[in-house]
């Protein structure tokens, strides 16, 4: 029970990774906040925390809107008092080639994963400043190190994630507050299920474990992350791909 009087807030935590997320630190004994776009099935996973004799509450939110964050805090605020840890894991793909990438793909990708994690981060960092704790775990990907044919978008926003978490841990770290970023790899959810076969085949050769990984694998480390045991780790992004690279 290492989140025992804690409070997560997930976005993004309606389904896939991020619903991981919020279950693994529920099962640990934190309160869960899930912020989602899909109200509908932000409610299925608070019912799930719930089963597990947690609070937690679904509140709709998209994070590119900074009134809307600033509103979701108070709300949260009113309802649990506090934000122990934040883990910005909303995140959308739009792919295209470069020269096929209309601003409306660009736009909309940098928005969601780039901005959003800056106005949470924002947002929920000055009462963790008042609280002198917290830790905040970005959701960045493999993609934002290496780069990928037909996400340019995606690459950059994942990349500046990446140096969002190093500026923020940096400027954080005297109010006891981590800062980190998980760069998963090729994990099995409904953003990958559109995937050519193909595409999936080829991806799962070049990962020397030889399988695609579960939410599950992400949402540990990030429990690490979020632990005592992770005191002592800031400004980092950890790789989580099944050694697909090695950096
Ligand atoms: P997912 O299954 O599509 O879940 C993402 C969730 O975020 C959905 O519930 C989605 O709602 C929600 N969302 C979208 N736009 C939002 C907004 N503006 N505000 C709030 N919530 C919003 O994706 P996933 O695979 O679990 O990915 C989670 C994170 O991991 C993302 O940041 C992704 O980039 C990252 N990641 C995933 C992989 C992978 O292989 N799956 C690899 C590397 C990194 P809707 O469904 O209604 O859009």
């Amino acid at each position: 029970m290492r989140f025992e009087n804690k409070v997560a807030f997930v976005t993004g935590s309606a389904q896939g990774i991020g619903r991981d997320i919020a279950l693994k630190f529920a099962a640990e004994g934190a309160d869960i906040v899930i912020g989602d776009i899909n109200l509908e099935k932000a409610a299925k996973t608070q019912a799930e925390i719930e089963a597990l004799g947690r609070k937690a509450a679904a509140l709709e939110l998209d994070v590119t809107n900074y009134s809307k964050v600033t509103e979701t805090v108070n709300k949260i605020l009113d309802k649990f008092g506090k934000v122990d840890i934040l883990v910005n894991n909303a995140g959308i793909t739009k792919d295209a080639l470069l020269l096929r990438m209309g601003d409306a793909e660009w736009d909309a990708v940098i928005n969601v994963n780039l901005k959003g994690t800056f106005n949470c981060t924002k947002a929920v960092s000055r009462l963790m400043i008042k609280e002198r704790y917290g830790r905040i775990i970005n959701i960045a990907s493999i993609i934002g190190i290496i780069g990928n044919a037909g996400q340019a978008n995606y690459s950059a926003s994942k990349a500046g994630i990446i140096a969002l978490t190093k500026t923020a841990a940096r400027e954080l770290a005297s109010r006891n507050i981590n800062v980190n970023a998980v760069a998963p790899g090729f994990i099995q959810t409904e953003m990958t299920a559109r995937l050519p076969e193909e595409l999936k085949a080829k991806m799962l050769s070049a990962i020397p474990l030889a399988r695609f990984g579960n939410p599950a694998d992400i949402a540990s480390v990030c429990a690490f992350l979020a632990s005592e045991e992770a005191a002592y780790i800031t400004g980092q992004t950890i790789i989580v791909d099944g050694g697909m690279v090695m950096v």
